[in-house]
């Protein structure tokens, strides 16, 4: 049964993600936008989500919204402290490693429980070509063996790594337009997924893509790719994911996580 005279739970999460906002929005006093959201923890809830600002317009989620860097884990330690945070969850996109790493230390810092929410990798399929890498340096070392035009997804932020292959052509999509340093032979095209398989295909026959390049997001919205490379035969090089920090709890779904605040808050309770 919810106390009435405590302050409601302040959840924390990290977000910049499809999952992050799912979870706002199963978890926010007044869900926005959520078609059926997960059942709330029964306690009363104050829900912030935490932007890093790297998106110039981002999509918003339900409840509280914070924007910008906390100064390291130091700093985030003090922002749980400071906003009376009771649970801590790092929704961040699977490739965020600073930030997540920042979240382990500064949850047991601040003695806040937390949990990673991190949605499956992609599975290589019979008809697939893939070359699997561990860092954009392995993926840029690998691309003059593979083709010449090469449709590069792999945001905007680490193109400086592909800048010294001048004898190859990119196709790179992003959010927002890239800044230097970026490969000197490149068209950017200004998008922001769900994509689609026939669009996809498209583009890959429209700019005559011999290799495509991803971090392995595992994100549903961006998996078309995936499936428009297997059918024309075109090699795909997959940046795998870092690890999640030792010690940190990972669930797969946001309704797992809100399941886990549940159980959290009513042990809690029964104390
Ligand atoms: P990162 O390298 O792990 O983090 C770099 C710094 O950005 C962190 O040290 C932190 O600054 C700040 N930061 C990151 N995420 C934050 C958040 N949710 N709230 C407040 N500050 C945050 O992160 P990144 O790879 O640049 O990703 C930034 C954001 O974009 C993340 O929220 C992530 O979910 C989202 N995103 C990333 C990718 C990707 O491919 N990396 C793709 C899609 C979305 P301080 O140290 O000052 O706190």
């Amino acid at each position: 049964m919810p106390d009435a005279a405590r302050p409601p739970r302040h959840v924390l999460i990290l977000g910049g993600t499809t999952e992050a906002r799912r979870l706002a929005a199963a978890l926010a006093p007044e869900p926005a936008g959520a078609p059926e959201p997960a059942p709330a923890p029964e306690c009363a809830l104050r829900v912030t989500t935490s932007l890093a600002g790297r998106v110039s317009a981002p999509r918003l989620p339900a409840g509280e919204v914070r924007i910008g860097g906390f100064g390291g884990p130091e700093g985030l330690a003090r922002w749980l402290r400071e906003h009376a945070v009771d649970a801590l969850i790092d929704a961040t996109h699977p490739f965020a490693d600073t930030i997540s790493h920042n979240a382990a230390l500064a949850a047991a810092t601040a003695h806040v429980p937390l949990l990673a929410v991190r949605r499956p990798g992609w599975v290589p399929g019979p008809g697939d070509t893939w070359h699997q890498v561990t860092s954009l340096d392995e993926a840029a070392a690998a691309l003059p063996a593979l083709g010449t035009r090469v449709f590069l997804t792999t945001g905007r932020m680490g193109l400086a790594h592909f800048a010294h292959l001048t004898g190859l052509w990119f196709l790179v999509r992003s959010v927002d337009a890239p800044e230097p340093p970026h490969p000197p032979r490149m068209e950017v095209l200004l998008d922001r997924g769900p994509f689609t398989v026939e669009g996809e295909r498209a583009l890959l026959r429209t700019h005559r893509i011999d290799v495509l390049v991803t971090k392995d997001s595992g994100a549903a919205a961006t998996a078309a790719k995936l499936t428009a490379a297997r059918e024309a035969g075109v090699p795909v090089v997959v940046v795998r994911r870092p690890p999640v920090p030792d010690g940190v709890p990972v669930v797969e779904e946001p309704e797992a996580a809100a399941e886990w605040l549940r159980g959290l808050f009513s042990a809690a309770d029964s104390h």
